[in-house]
């Protein structure tokens, strides 16, 4: 072989070095670290509309910048949307309730906010009838809390420790679709309602209330985004890949043997994790496409950050040639570690594309039984919905926590997911680089229009 002029090589060894370089940030450690932020209980569960999520997204953005990256919009690091929710008013709470056992009646009047607060709005303002008395671990609550109505106002004995309680003071607001009924779900402060004297039994709980009238309001949701610029000399530098994970989860609930939050480490802080560690590691390469780094909001919604990201795009979506979405890499079945899927593997080239990557970085892509029902899932299908070559990459297991409060950092391998985010690395490049944009065949156009024609 010819040695090249030095001229030449000098530039070509600086890149191969340099990317060596930057995979090399993908470390345990700050896969741990990032993870960990993301899924500890402080992030209560990450749900949308709440101030933790709120705060995730502050968050990330800041690592955005940190790594350099650059802002889609002038000025900001979101992608703005909104879902319909109602403001409710704890200060507005008037409750008494009374207690019979036997023949024996008492009342316990309560201080709207301080020792009552309102959870879930209701159509009805006031009443005075039955109600249910409930303590916030009650698995009867489970049930209650999924009914869409109730025939009678809960009323649920909550810790000022919990959630419930926190996320109801004063004003606050409620996304809707979560329930509303003509009875309101009030919590009061445990401890205000001594048990009935001599043991005896209770036999009934008469609730006279009212609360104030909800207020409709739009709730502001954000994607957040970032981009690494395309290579200003390269043909393909007006196009687009989108690398992207959710990063909301369902946030607290009744929850098992006293822990109530869902931290959704796996699902799916962990991509997330994988998004922001792209990041750190390719930013300042100079890429043939751009690469906007998207976290999602509200996938467990039903994939609200992305629908909303596909209707309004911050870039032309004609222009976006890919998604790689990034979907719970850290519970790897026993004998599984470095491997991972793609949903709908067998519908496009990308799984074959992307599996060259992965075998550079001694990552496996095996068969996943669910993997074509899993397509439509997650954020990808918005993607696929507009005409867009978008999978979902996974490493992991439906386990047993899987949107449970067991769904915890201490049961990630976090030496797995360090060597899944690195073969991603490669995979994000290729996908950049390569000149040939990915492509679905003639299986996955049927499957799609089949699917969408179902569902129109
Ligand atoms: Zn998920």
């Amino acid at each position: 072989m010819t040695p090249l002029p030095l001229l030449l090589t000098a530039p070509l060894l600086l890149a191969v070095v340099s990317v060596r370089a930057q995979q090399e940030r993908v470390t345990e450690e700050r896969v741990r670290e990032v993870v960990t932020w993301l899924a500890s209980d402080e992030r209560n569960g990450r749900d949308t509309g709440s101030r933790e999520l709120e705060a995730a997204s502050q968050w990330l953005a800041a690592r955005f910048e940190e790594a350099g990256l650059q802002q889609v919009r002038k000025g900001s690091w979101f992608h703005e949307f909104s879902l319909p929710g109602v403001q409710i008013d704890s200060a507005a709470v008037k409750l008494t309730l009374t207690r019979k056992v036997g023949d024996a009646s008492k009342d316990f009047v309560f201080e709207a906010d301080k020792d009552v607060r309102q959870m879930l709005p209701s159509d009805g303002l006031e009443g005075e009838e039955l109600c249910t008395v409930a303590a916030a671990g009650d698995p009867v609550l489970q049930r209650l809390m999924r009914a869409r109505s109730a025939r009678r106002p809960v009323i649920i004995e909550t810790s000022v420790e919990h959630a419930f309680w926190e996320q109801a003071a004063g004003v606050h607001t409620v996304l809707s679709g979560r329930r509303q009924a003509a009875r309101p779900m009030l919590l009061v402060r445990e401890g205000l309602l001594p048990p009935a004297p001599g043991g005896e039994r209770i036999v009934e709980w008469t609730a006279a209330w009212s609360v104030g009238a909800p207020v409709a309001l739009d709730v502001t949701q954000r994607n957040v985004m970032a981009k690494l610029t395309a290579d200003p000399s390269s043909p393909h530098k007006d196009e687009y890949i989108v690398v992207s994970a959710h990063y909301d989860h369902v946030g607290v609930g009744v929850g098992k043997d006293g822990d109530n939050i869902y931290n959704g480490a796996d699902d799916n802080a962990t991509g997330t994790t994988a998004v922001v560690l792209l990041a750190e590691a390719l930013a300042g390469q100079r890429l043939q496409r751009n690469v906007l780094f998207v976290c999602f909001a509200a996938e467990e919604r039903g994939l609200r950050g992305s629908q909303a990201f596909c209707a309004r795009p911050p870039v032309p979506l004609e222009k976006v040639v890919a998604n790689l979405n990034i979907e719970m890499l850290g519970r790897p079945e026993s004998g599984k570690q470095k491997q991972c899927w793609f949903t709908g593997a067998g519908y496009s080239d990308f799984a074959s594309v992307c599996e060259a990557a992965l075998a550079g970085a001694g990552v496996g892509v095996v068969d996943f039984r669910m993997g074509n029902q899993l397509f439509w899932a997650s954020d990808n299908a918005s993607f696929v919905r507009k005409g867009i070559v978008a999978h979902s990459v996974s490493a992991g297991s439906l386990h047993d926590d899987y949107h449970q409060p067991g769904d915890e950092v201490g049961k990630l391998d976090v030496g797995h997911m360090t060597a899944i985010i690195r073969g991603l690395c490669d995979v994000a490049k290729a996908l950049a680089d390569r000149d040939a944009p990915p492509a679905w065949n003639d299986k996955g156009e049927q499957a799609i229009e089949r699917t969408l024609r179902r569902r129109r």
